[in-house]
């Protein structure tokens, strides 16, 4: 049996193409899985679960979908996904996952992640991830209108953009200090994360052995997934079918 592993499929209604890609991988590929794991930015954006948007709703019924089947399905919160709650848990059946999440698999030592925290270069950032995961920043955010939150969403995105075109690719990446430390802590073989969209397999010297960090790639042009079983993972593309 394999778990797979997913990130960063941004889903948005204006993209059906990667919902659709999505829900065919959910009912052909993860249907037969062992597990699931989802690891951050499932969507482009969200405002709170009540969101009645009518796309999500689609992607919620296809988890519920795989959940139902038999499989388990875990998902961790991305820097875009953040305020997904326990309304959304319980539709889907997803168990939400803390981030980061040391797991076994097959013999191996993991340690799950989204990988935002590792971009500690980025300083700005970090200060503002601090605030907007605090429950109480949270709570007051969910407190208010829905059209106000997806007003605010909107200029935070817009904002975003017009930043992170400002900044250079080395802040926008991990830092490699952080990532030593995150695995040494942490104790395992790999280090698994998804959120920098540059898939790659890297070696991580720890001066007295040996990890690596395997990085997931984006949804925007394919699929991106790591499939691992007893013989070890790989972490492959996965083309657009052209329907
Ligand atoms: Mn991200």
């Amino acid at each position: 049996m394999t778990t797979l592993f997913i990130s960063d499929l941004h889903l948005e209604a204006e993209r059906p193409e990667i919902g659709a890609q999505f829900v065919e991988f959910l009912d052909n590929e993860a249907v037969s899985a062992e597990a699931l794991y989802i690891l951050g930015d499932l969507f482009e954006s969200w405002v709170g679960d009540d969101d009645p948007n009518p796309h999500y709703a689609a992607m919620k019924q296809a988890i519920r979908r795989l959940v139902e089947s038999g499989v388990p399905v875990y998902f961790m919160h991305g820097n875009r996904d953040f305020m997904i709650g326990e309304r959304f848990a319980a539709e889907t059946g997803v168990t939400i996952l803390q981030d980061p999440c040391p797991i076994d698999l097959y013999g191996q030592s993991v340690l799950l992640a989204h990988g935002d925290a590792y971009c500690t270069d980025d300083v700005e950032y970090q200060k503002t991830r601090a605030v907007i995961r605090n429950p109480e920043w949270q709570q007051m955010m969910l407190a208010k209108p829905l059209e106000e939150r997806l007003a605010i969403a909107r200029a935070v995105r817009a904002e975003s953009q017009a930043r992170n075109a400002q900044l250079s690719e080395e802040i926008m990446d991990v830092n490699q200090a952080t990532i030593v430390d995150a695995i040494r802590d942490a104790q395992v073989d790999v280090l698994l994360h998804g959120h920098t969209h540059r898939p790659a397999i890297h070696d991580v010297d720890l001066n007295v052995r040996q990890a690596k960090r395997v990085v997931l790639g984006d949804w925007y042009d394919q699929g991106s997934v790591v499939r691992w079983d007893d013989n070890g993972f790989e972490l492959c593309d996965m083309p657009r079918s052209v329907s």
